[in-house]
């Protein structure tokens, strides 16, 4: 089916304000140099995010603005204006110096959606060290693996965190202090010898701090992504990424100064700290967190309590949402809404048409990745919208489709989307791991792993990844992961996972698995797997599906051939099968 483009809007008929109604003639003249001198700097000329991101509004005439509006799980409300951010992240910032934390070193969080996460995070940065965020929903096996690979010196944890993690504790020498937030007394346990009481500690702690002085190009976020071979690989950031957050807040997700804007991302993913913290606030807009799941009725609810007017989510949500019916939004007062926006996978036509439908507006589709930090191609509220395309790149950014030696493919023809390296939130490194990033930069371009094409009006259009990494639900899960945890269960010999496309989570995580003599292919056996996996990396990333087979399609050099057993699995063409292992 053929859909329709959906025409530009005129400026007096919609409900967007644009910021970047002249789009290609700001694409022609824009230097970053210049949009720079719009950041606030520290005293001294260095560059830190959580000074541009509360403290220039704590000391200005947005001190008195809500930063944060936060509903709990249990209908909890509070509000934090950015003055209050301030007086909190400076109170941590000291806790954490008191405890010898020094520029550089590694700081992770592992804790769900609450404020307690949010001024954590920025006292981090106030200290020059480095924010590692892990998504909540993980197990200890991915939990232990950042912590050793970043050598991580501090964790920041919840109790019942805590608790699933326990056992890894005693195999990570280099953390030194175990930070426990235990938000409202959620848990009436004792705190475990050695950690620290977050609470005791901010009773405590002076208000007064000084940022330790950063420079736009020291590390400040690190985020772990997954590749095809190995375990996953932190992509580090640096301040500078701060002034592409702001970039981007403004021109892909249209933010202004009086807008309630809601992005529904975890911080353990970049778009959860590039747009969950970093977009909204240094532009100093108030935004609403919220702490539990999914559920529609509860979104709507959201949208229609806070008067969210800018919304950031996901294709998988939006088809979650598609799913429950057009008649849930209706029940809601939703006319605060003015512009909505979608990432982290391809987000299908039928999504904006339903939006049209169900909430008469359209999803607008950007792109990025964990290495490129920010947006880097969008749909702008003043253009049309090619359904299907996730649009043009912003103003500094050139992107280009490919071919294996490096050169640009003409308009139409697929290839991999490549960028040309320098924008301000691109990643610095691999953590410890320069060959890896050094094999992603090809002829001069960064490739990013997404195979596209581009039209003749530089729009361009997602075709798939190059490699084994599977989007479930817009996460990127490493086949490899999944792989190594299935073979620790005492029955599985061999495995493979590929992504099979699922209707709503785009793809949905499965694995071939071959077993051991005398172990039986029996449901209990398939189960016991799937919850040992479950119990070990993170529901999400474990596979949904298992099918045992005798022996897995290797090459002669012994690799699983993940290709074939998609190829299979979806019933298409088996390819070059040359290099297969003869039985
Ligand atoms: P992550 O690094 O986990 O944020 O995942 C980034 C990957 O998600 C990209 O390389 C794409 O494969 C996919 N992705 C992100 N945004 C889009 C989009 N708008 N359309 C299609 N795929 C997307």
């Amino acid at each position: 089916m053929d859909y329709p483009v959906i025409a530009k809007p005129k400026l007096e008929e919609i409900k967007v304000r644009p910021n970047l109604d002249q789009y290609d003639d700001l694409v022609k003249k824009f230097s970053w140099q210049e949009l720079r001198k719009e950041l606030d700097g520290l005293p001294g000329g260095g560059l830190n995010l959580a000074h541009e991101a509360i403290d220039r509004h704590a000391r200005g005439p947005r001190a008195d603005r809500v930063a944060m509006y936060w509903e709990g799980t249990g209908s909890e409300e509070e509000r934090y204006t950015f003055a209050q951010m301030k007086e909190l992240t400076d109170k941590f910032a000291n806790v954490l110096k008191g405890l010898g934390v020094e520029k550089g070193d590694r700081v992770f969080l592992f804790m769900g959606r609450i404020p307690e996460l949010y001024v954590a995070f920025f006292s981090i940065l106030k200290v020059g060290a480095i924010a590692g965020p892990l998504f909540s929903a993980f197990g200890p096996d991915p939990v232990k693996d950042r912590l050793l690979d970043s050598v991580a010196k501090v964790l920041i944890v919840t109790p019942d965190l805590r608790n699933r993690i326990s056992d890894i504790l005693k195999d990570l020498p280099d953390l030194k202090h175990v930070i426990v937030v235990n938000k409202d007394n959620r848990s009436q346990e004792p705190l475990a010898q050695g950690d620290i009481s977050y609470e005791k500690e901010m009773a405590a702690a002076s208000p007064d701090f000084q940022i330790v002085p950063t420079t736009e190009e020291d590390f400040s976020i690190m985020h772990y992504t997954s590749g095809t071979t190995g375990k996953p690989k932190g992509a580090v950031h640096a301040h500078l990424a701060a002034l592409q957050h702001m970039a981007t807040g403004r021109w892909a997700l249209d933010l202004h100064d009086d807008d309630i804007y809601w992005c529904t991302a975890d911080p353990g993913w970049v778009t959860g700290t590039s747009y969950g913290m970093s977009a909204p606030w240094t532009n100093g807009v108030s935004q609403v967190i919220y702490e539990g799941g999914f559920r529609a009725s509860a979104w709507y609810q959201i949208i229609q309590k806070y008067g969210v007017t800018v919304w950031y989510t996901a294709p998988t949500a939006i088809r979650m949402l598609m799913k429950a019916g057009d008649h849930v939004p209706k029940r809601y007062d939703l006319s605060s809404l003015r512009y909505m926006c979608s990432v982290g996978e391809p987000l299908n036509p039928e999504a904006i048409v339903w939006g049209l439908r169900a909430l008469d507006l359209a999803f607008h589709d950007n792109w990025w990745q964990t290495e490129t930090g920010a947006i880097l191609i969008a749909n702008y509220p003043i253009q049309e919208i090619r359904p299907g395309s996730m649009g043009r790149p912003i103003p500094g950014i050139k992107a280009a489709i490919i071919d294996e030696a490096g050169s640009e493919v003409k308009p139409g023809e697929e290839g991999d989307l490549a960028i040309r390296p320098g924008w301000p939130s691109m990643f610095r490194t691999y953590w410890h791991n320069q060959e890896m990033y050094d094999s992603k930069f090809k002829n001069g371009w960064y490739v990013t792993g997404d195979r596209a094409h581009m039209d003749e009006d530089g729009y361009f259009w997602f075709v798939g990844r190059s490699d084994d990494v599977i989007n479930t639900a817009g996460h990127l899960v490493g086949p490899f992961e999944v792989e190594s945890a299935l073979i620790e269960h005492p029955a599985v010999a061999e495995a493979g996972v590929i992504g099979k496309p699922d209707p709503v989570a785009f793809e949905v995580v499965k694995a071939f698995v071959s077993l051991h003599d005398g172990y039986e292919p029996t449901d209990k056996l398939r189960n016991d797997i799937m919850g040992f996996v479950r119990r070990k990396l993170a529901a999400g990333v474990a596979p949904r599906e298992i099918e045992f087979i005798d022996s897995l399609p290797k090459t002669r050099s012994g690799k699983i051939m993940r290709r074939l057993l998609k190829a299979r699995e979806l019933g298409l063409p088996e390819g070059d099968t040359s290099t297969l292992e003869e039985d």
